[in-house]
């Protein structure tokens, strides 16, 4: 299995356009060193031909013109045989609005998230042009799905969606949380048998996530913050981090500390917030997450499983 990291931080970006804190700040005038990263999504495929995109980010356009393989391969084509949500917020669904250009879409998701971005979305009617224009897959909790090639024969990846601590998006407040809100993924190829886990949102400790994680090769995990009062210390907000539905990485209830123990070879966060000290690359914090054998996504890694 190729997965390809086409951005890694979380909602914003990093920098984020209207923040100056000082990784944002310090990343601009080059001072800090620090990579700039766009929004979360992950490129996975069995053959290097047929691709399925893990979130679909604001920032899709450029992340697929980044990743030649992603590349058109006719006048019109795409190297996308679908594209997987694991949850209905707006930094993992807005880039399906982008890609309205005539192109029939595959996109796998959970009643609950198809439900939030379809139904009411009059944006949505951009996706609906023709007859068959998004075909929608229902995600059901760790039901086990495969993964069609382009050519619609196996591709020899399955996929498994499950249940981890999360909250609603915000666009359908209101509504009483589910299980299908927030997901975690768990990709097996069946012919080299690698399996790779993407837990890119998670808000807390469940048991799931350990059982997510038995034979794993590679396992991507929410590192949106480091400390739950970062942007409260910060000032700007005054919401902690479990208040945004993340697990904080730090101090002994961190996700760190649960990461460390989990017999998995390749550890690596994603989805990191612009505030997050781990993004510099001299922080005492990014130290400790190496310590720990844990690594730091930046766009363009790519894992071979
Ligand atoms: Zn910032």
């Amino acid at each position: 299995m190729h997965v390809r990291v086409l951005g890694s931080a979380a909602g914003g970006g990093f920098p984020q356009w209207n923040c100056g804190c000082p990784n944002c700040q310090g990343v601009r005038a080059g001072s800090l060193r620090a990579k700039p990263r766009t929004q979360e999504c992950v490129a996975v495929s069995a053959d290097g031909v047929s691709w399925y995109l893990l979130n679909a980010s604001p920032e899709i356009r450029s992340q697929l013109e980044s990743f030649p393989a992603l590349h058109p391969k006719g006048l019109r084509h795409t190297p996308l045989a679908g594209i997987v949500l694991t949850s209905g917020d707006l930094d993992h669904c807005l880039g399906l609005l982008s890609l309205r250009e005539s192109q029939p879409l595959v996109v796998y998701a959970t009643e609950r998230t198809r439900h939030g971005f379809v139904d009411g979305n009059v944006l949505y009617k951009t996706l609906e042009r023709f007859e068959g224009q998004v075909s929608w897959r229902t995600l059901k909790i760790e039901a086990e799905v495969e993964l069609p090639a382009l050519d619609g024969q196996p591709s020899g990846l399955t996929l498994q969606a499950y249940s981890v601590p999360g909250k609603p998006p915000l666009h359908v407040k209101g509504l009483a949380p589910s299980l299908e809100d927030n997901v975690a993924i768990r990709i097996t190829d069946r012919n080299t048998g690698g399996v790779l886990v993407y837990a890119s949102s998670v808000r807390g400790y469940a048991r799931v996530l350990e059982r997510m994680a038995v034979g794993a090769t590679a396992l991507f995990f929410d590192g949106t913050f480091f400390s739950s009062d970062e942007l409260v210390e910060m000032g700007a907000s005054d919401r902690k981090a479990e208040d945004m539905a993340h697990w904080p990485i730090g101090g002994t209830e961190g996700s760190l500390h649960f990461l460390q123990g989990l017999p998995v070879s390749r550890r690596i966060y994603i989805h990191i917030n612009n505030s997050n000290p781990i993004l510099n690359e001299d922080s005492d914090e990014r130290d400790r997450v190496h310590a720990a054998g844990v690594e730091v996504a930046e766009d363009g890694l790519e894992l071979v499983l």
